[in-house]
């Protein structure tokens, strides 16, 4: 045997192992078929994680359906580095309350199932922390002060990606960016485009998995027939209570060969991934996979879930985001250009200011405070102050722009500069600078937070928390309501609306999201800056509060 050869034996076994040889090694599973029977972990039910799992790639995405086994490559990937790589790893979930069930429920029941698993670790009480030796596995969910850019790592997974606070995420990433060594998985069903994981995707080499069709030897992929495009499943059936729609069943998009799906383990496991990006960086890998692929999804439950989102948005995102790994956007769901194009009016920002004292002319303005203030004033056409007069009125934007936070003796000028009638800020960051004006304002300024459990337009107002008027609202109904005038023309735009304006109108994007039963409730995700959006929204919500002080009745009677 040769120096080379006895060397390589030697190390081998611990060293040069990869990580999907150590996965079928080192993890014992829960069978698929029967869960109660443990078996060395396997992919012969999902073929496409093999390459996953050995990625090169400095950085790492999945853009998935649920449940393809593509969670476990994460956990694979962050065992292996422990206890081959030898190097600490930090694990992200969405939040808190998901790490510490992470760390309890797959975390420790990877490590009874597997005794070799179980003896790498020395310390594992903490549930946050896992110490293997002088390794350590960090736990920690993205949201609150989990300061994730302070832990030292160069193995970074992100799981569930599009759940978490992307403001936390995009810091953690830039901090690793600078580093020569270090990898990054970031795994996540999609939301919606250009955001989170979908954003990650389009850098990336959108790897998708093919595979030689059995019956005409062509390479081929599983694609859900879109836009015209040919697909690889026959729908039978018209309708979602259609009884056919279990008939329906896979096929080549090649030559139209019937696919058998229970014999999905024979003809797709010489599949590969192949880029669909030839021109991206090929350190940054994305795979991309949907459940045409999946074992235990068949054809006919796929068509059941397609049939299910015709004409009902939120069964139709599940569709998409869950069953084919894609985003979604609804109808009308982010502001268009050409929505903002058919509402500019004939007039500009400097058209004449409202005459000091006279109160003939009712104005809003509408301020979201940060290091920089953004503020909008709008002026309301309404035939008369009554029930639902944001639905009745009419609102033109008169001008738009923003403060430094040294300069903010700017709010009084436009106070008086508009005649403001009410002005709505919101309450944070900077609590005492709004308080401070609400409070030299009284009667005409109040300080807002977006709070949960908030009904329809409801707007509750108490002192108690701020020392200052303080409107709480439900952010969601707020912003359809003042977003939703773009739709329908119900509100005007100066000519010379800066361009800044027009970009964070439309980076609000309405989806859904499962609330704690498990129901898709309404809610707007930011896919850039959106600061002015806010600001307009806080006019809307001032409009009500101007009915209320120009008549001196309670607010509730104008919503
Ligand atoms: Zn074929």
């Amino acid at each position: 045997m040769s120096f080379a050869d006895s060397f390589l034996q030697g190390l081998m076994p611990s060293v040069c192992q990869k990580c999907s040889d150590w996965a079928q090694n080192r993890r014992v599973m829960p069978s698929l078929i029967d869960p109660s029977v443990l078996r060395p972990y396997s992919w012969e039910y999902h073929p496409w994680v093999r390459e996953m799992h050995d990625s090169q790639a400095s950085f790492n995405c999945a853009m998935k359906s649920a449940q393809m086994g593509v969670t476990e490559v994460g956990i694979n990937r962050a065992f292996y580095v422990l206890d081959q790589l030898k190097r600490d790893v930090l694990y992200v979930l969405p939040t808190t309350l998901n790490a510490s069930d992470f760390s309890k429920a797959r975390f420790s029941v990877a490590l009874k199932h597997s005794p070799y698993l179980a003896s790498l670790f020395t310390d594992t009480n903490t549930v946050n922390l896992k110490q293997a030796g002088d390794k350590n596995l960090y736990i920690r969910g993205s949201r609150g002060d989990s300061n994730l850019k302070s832990i030292p790592v160069s193995e970074l997974i992100l799981d569930e990606l599009d759940e978490m606070d992307q403001k936390q995420i995009w810091l953690a990433l830039e901090r690793l960016s600078g580093q020569m060594r270090k990898s990054v998985w970031a795994i996540s069903t999609p939301t919606i485009p250009n955001y989170g994981i979908h954003k990650l995707y389009l850098s990336s080499t959108q790897e998708h998995f093919v595979f030689e069709c059995p019956h005409c030897s062509r390479w081929t992929e599983l694609k859900w027939p879109e836009r015209g495009e040919k697909g690889s499943i026959e729908i039978i059936g018209e309708s979602l209570h259609d009884p056919r729609c279990h008939d329906s069943f896979l096929k080549c998009k090649e030559c139209d060969a019937k696919l058998d799906h229970q014999d999905k383990p024979n003809w797709l496991s010489g599949g590969t991934w192949q880029t669909t990006a030839p021109n991206a960086n090929p350190d940054k890998r994305g795979f991309h996979v949907n459940q045409l692929y999946s074992f235990t999804v068949s054809p006919g439950e796929l068509v059941e879930a397609y049939f299910r989102g015709l004409g009902d948005e939120a069964a139709a995102k599940e569709f998409y985001n869950s069953k084919l790994g894609m985003p979604f956007i609804g109808e009308g769901a982010q502001i268009t250009d050409a929505m903002l194009d058919d509402c500019i009016g004939n007039y500009t920002r400097d058209e004449v200011r409202p005459r000091v004292g006279a109160r003939d002319r009712l104005i809003t303005l509408g301020v979201d405070q940060g290091k920089w203030s953004y503020w909008t004033a709008v002026e309301w056409f309404v035939d008369r102050l009554s029930r639902d007069v944001n639905v009745a009125a009419k609102g033109k934007v008169l001008a738009h722009g923003k403060f430094h936070e040294d300069d903010w003796h700017e709010l009084d000028l436009l106070m008086r500069e508009w005649q403001v009638q009410a002005c709505v800020i919101d309450a944070d960051p900077q609590i005492n600078e709004a308080r401070r004006f609400a409070k030299k304002f009284t009667g005409y300024a109040y300080l807002c937070r977006y709070r949960r459990g908030k009904v329809g337009k409801e707007i509750s107002i108490s002192e108690r928390e701020t020392g200052a008027p303080l409107a709480t609202v439900d952010r969601t109904n707020w912003l359809t309501a003042a977003l939703s005038r773009f739709r329908t023309k119900r509100i005007t735009l100066p000519r010379d609306v800066s361009l800044e304006y027009r970009e964070h109108m439309k980076h609000l994007v309405r989806t859904y999201e499962k609330d704690e039963m498990g129901n898709p409730v309404a809610v707007f995700v930011e896919t850039g800056p959106d600061h002015y959006a806010h600001s307009l929204n806080y006019a809307e919500i001032a409009l009500p509060l101007a009915a209320s002080i120009t008549t001196g009745q309670d607010v509730e009677k104008f919503l």
